[in-house]
């Protein structure tokens, strides 16, 4: 955060540098829009092939394969869920928070990517569904299915807390990754990642920049939907901190489930291919 009473006296030109017009640091305009048409026309008639219940302060994993989509549903009641996203044939290849954000901004929605790590920084899903659009960006900056946010995690609550407490995001991703693969928990645990923070209505705080949680707006019905372009293993966890309009990392909050349906349909996307990973041949000037 900044200093309240910085040490350093502002120049006497420092209205004209604030007053710099910024640039977008990723412009998205040479990339190739989806074709949302050609999707929801797949989309039409679908077969649901799986439905998986997310448990309150717990999380589960499902598979979905490339040309699939999957929905995410808010039943019973208010509740954000965090979301990690794995190529199916290579965990080392897993959701891009960060890159994610760099180029469609701190809160997701219809149109946009769920980008991969490097170096393979490809699509790995696409949003064509979402009910929460109408909510655009509130008076306090805030917005739904964040990529700033990380995941809560039991070392932050060690850290600023103390204690333990075994059903934050980050333990339940790794328990349902471990069930899913076969691997330890142990093992498991390093290919948990920074999430796409499902119905979470966050943003930061214009005087300090500090990240903000309010209450989600989503209401049972609500869904968010992703058409998988590569073969994935999801996991999502649905948080300790229910709507998260208090805290996380706790029994207090109350929680519901979610409710995770895969569709397959007749036939792909017209015009659809799987994206190859990035053709950078990795070079690095060395
Ligand atoms: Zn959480």
């Amino acid at each position: 955060m900044k200093p309240d009473r910085p040490d350093h006296a502002a120049p006497p030109d420092a209205a004209a540098r604030r007053a710099v017009q910024p640039v977008v640091c990723y412009p998205v305009d040479t990339l190739p829009p989806p074709d949302l048409v050609a999707y929801r026309a797949a989309r039409e008639g679908a077969r649901k092939v799986s439905e998986t219940i997310v448990p309150p302060r717990d999380a589960m994993a499902f598979d979905v394969p490339a040309g699939a989509f999957f929905r995410i549903t808010s039943i019973e009641g208010p509740q954000v869920g965090d979301l990690n996203l794995w190529n199916a044939d290579d965990l080392s290849e897993r959701f891009f928070s960060g890159k994610t954000r760099a180029l469609h901004g701190t809160h997701v929605s219809t149109g946009d990517r769920l980008w991969s790590n490097l170096p393979h920084l490809r699509p790995m899903a696409t949003i064509v569904a979402d009910t929460l659009d109408w909510y655009g960006f509130d008076a306090f900056g805030g917005s739904v299915h964040d990529v700033i946010g990380t995941r809560c995690d039991p070392y932050t609550h060690r850290l600023l807390a103390g204690g333990d407490y075994h059903h934050c995001c980050h333990s339940n991703l790794t328990r349902a990754l471990a069930a899913r693969s076969g691997l330890s928990a142990s093992a498991a645990e390093p290919h948990v990642h920074d999430v796409l923070n499902v119905f979470m209505c966050t943003g930061f705080l214009r005087e300090t920049g500090q990240y903000f949680m309010k209450a989600s707006p989503v209401r049972p019905g609500d869904h968010i939907e992703f058409f998988a372009e590569i073969d994935l293993i999801g996991a999502l966890s649905a948080c300790p901190g229910g709507d998260c309009g208090a805290e996380h990392s706790s029994d207090a909050a109350r929680c519901h489930p979610l409710k995770v349906e895969v569709f397959v349909p007749a036939a792909p996307p017209a015009g659809w291919t799987p994206p190859a990973r990035n053709a950078y041949a990795g070079g690095h000037g060395a």
